[in-house]
């Protein structure tokens, strides 16, 4: 798979920097800042949380990595943990039948593709390099690392910026299903936008100081929240009001009062906009219930 380095979309200008810089303070008000975040609780731990260490092996992170796809993490780890404990080394696993290593990770799913692919990957190291190791990316730049591990079958961008991010500790955001859908949610890129130019898009955008905590607050968040969970359906249980809703509409009533004479009114006490416009122009008349005829929906 070849690693584009396109805008896929020039003219869209969010997210900006601001906006990111927005959603990190929201979402880091219910969910805690990843990068200084001291203890998770297990079940909010995801995977790549897990291989953020800067001892992990380059390989390590990307076997992980693979085992983690299509997979929820408790069963991912699970599934690590269970092949380490079985196969100390990686030329081990490499020299293995296939259905034995295919055993201890069970738990993670399509156990016969991604034990293909994790020995083909040793195999093409060993034939090339003479070890099972992936240690000599840690020189390269992003876009030589992409490259690189772009090439192995079963390794694509989401992968690699994955592997760059947590293990390689480079300034990458890694696009998965939740960051993608919420990307989208939040208009940050066009409805109809793929995983792939998502992936594409928020890179560009993002700022690199930001990617790190925005990425792992959106994943987290889309496990959590009633309004941003696939289906409406939280895997974990939802912690209150989505911060992000909660944003978009101080955001629109600050607009609002920006656009309008009785700013301290509509920032302060919280009336909807169309009655702080009828006390500024006619007399106070609340017994029609508000809103007059210019009724607005609140999100
Ligand atoms: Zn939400």
């Amino acid at each position: 798979m070849t690693v584009a380095a396109s805008e896929p979309y020039p003219s869209h200008k969010k997210p900006s920097s601001e906006d990111c810089a927005e959603a990190v303070t929201a979402l880091a008000s219910m969910h805690g800042l990843p990068s200084v975040r001291h203890k998770v609780k297990e079940e909010s731990k995801t995977v790549l949380e897990e291989c953020h260490s800067t001892t992990e092996s380059v390989l390590d992170s990307l076997v992980k990595t693979i085992l983690s796809q299509n997979t929820t993490d408790v069963q991912s780890s699970k599934g690590f943990r269970a092949l380490k404990a079985v196969y100390p080394t990686w030329d081990a696993v490499r020299l293995a039948p296939a259905a034995a290593v295919e055993a201890p990770v069970k738990s993670c799913g399509l156990a016969e593709i991604k034990v293909a692919r994790i020995q083909s990957i040793l195999n093409t190291l060993m034939e090339e390099k003479g070890e099972c190791t992936l240690e000599y990316v840690r020189k390269m730049s992003e876009e030589e690392v992409k490259t690189e591990l772009c090439r192995f079958n079963g390794v694509g961008p989401k992968t690699a910026a994955c592997v760059l991010m947590f293990t390689l500790g480079r300034a990458e955001f890694p696009v998965d299903t939740h960051v993608w859908r919420i990307s989208k949610q939040q208009g940050w890129v066009p409805a109809a936008a793929t995983r792939e130019t998502t992936y594409e898009h928020m890179n560009k955008r993002v700022p690199d100081e930001l990617k790190y905590d925005l990425h792992c607050l959106l994943v987290e968040h889309g496990k959590r929240c009633l309004n941003c969970a696939k289906g409406g359906k939280p895997r974990f249980t939802p912690l209150g009001e989505c911060p992000l809703v909660a944003l978009a509409r101080a955001k629109k009533q600050k607009k609002r009062a920006a656009g309008s004479p009785a700013r301290s009114l509509a920032t302060t006490d919280g009336k909807k906009p169309a009655e702080v416009r009828a006390i500024k122009t006619e007399p106070v008349d609340f017994s029609s219930g508000g809103g007059g005829g210019e009724a607005e929906i609140e999100s």
